[in-house]
């Protein structure tokens, strides 16, 4: 039985970074496909306009906080969650996991040449990690059939798609029974990170909850959307309160 707590009706699973990777372990042995999303406070906001994407965050099999957003929504519900589960942390979880392991993984996403350059500083890092194929995240419908029959054929255990929020969760939601994959995961720009071209925030901010600030100063382009954040901490005072 999941332990979910509902911030704005999205319904995260309370679980720690370690038992989501125990979770994600289970849905690479049980045979059924799975797909895990990490929602930071702006997709939930983008969800209560979006009934599509609000309807896909439901569905999930796993959804965890990439915010420290939504872990402080999370005091106004039923449950308390204990700490941000990010996307990119989780992938790289998966990977120190499954590296010495059959598994396997297919990275689609990011602009042309990210994909490849973040698999291999990925496999530097864990040299037994086996990364079947990539694509860049930019296509035409053309190119998108042959992009499903190369994931369909390279059968990936663990399909990360980096398209960007709430496109990849879309995509994947339309796609995933079209592919062998067991798991996929929306990871953002987590491959501009892998790649190196994307800086994360130093340690101290992480821990402090300060990670969308130094995103903010270094990615002042993001200012627009980060705009939503005061936007979801008001809606979620006004509307989680009352329950
Ligand atoms: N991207 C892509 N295809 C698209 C649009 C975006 O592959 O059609 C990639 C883009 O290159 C970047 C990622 O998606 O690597 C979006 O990164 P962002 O940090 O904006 O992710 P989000 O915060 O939306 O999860």
């Amino acid at each position: 039985m999941r332990k979910l707590t509902q911030i704005l009706d999205v319904p995260f699973d309370a679980l720690t970074m370690d038992e989501a990777v125990e979770k994600a372990k289970v849905f690479l042995g049980d045979g059924k496909q799975h797909y895990i999303c990490t929602p930071n406070p702006e997709i939930v906001m983008e969800a209560q306009q979006d009934a599509r994407l609000m309807e896909i965050l439901r569905k999930a099999d796993m959804v965890v906080p990439d915010g420290i957003g939504v872990v402080w929504a999370s005091r106004y519900s039923e449950i308390v969650l204990k700490e941000r589960v990010a996307g990119y942390d989780l992938t790289q979880r998966l990977f120190a996991e499954i590296a010495d392991t059959p598994h396997t993984v297919y990275f689609f996403g990011g602009a042309p040449g990210v994909a490849a350059a973040a698999g291999r500083r990925m496999k530097k890092q864990y040299a037994n990690l086996k990364i079947v194929g990539g694509h860049n995240g930019y296509f035409d419908e053309e190119e998108e059939k042959k992009i499903l029959a190369d994931i369909k054929k390279c059968a990936p255990s663990i399909l990360l798609v980096g398209l960007g929020a709430p496109k990849q969760e879309k995509w994947i939601y339309d796609h995933l029974a079209e592919t062998e994959a067991k798991i996929a995961i929306g990871v953002g720009g987590s491959f501009d990170v892998m790649a190196g071209n994307v800086k994360r925030a130093p340690k101290v901010f992480r821990k402090l909850g300060l990670e969308w600030f130094f995103r903010l100063i270094t990615q002042p382009t993001r200012w627009k959307r980060m705009m939503r954040l005061p936007k979801f901490a008001l809606t979620v005072l006004k509307k989680q309160k009352r329950r």
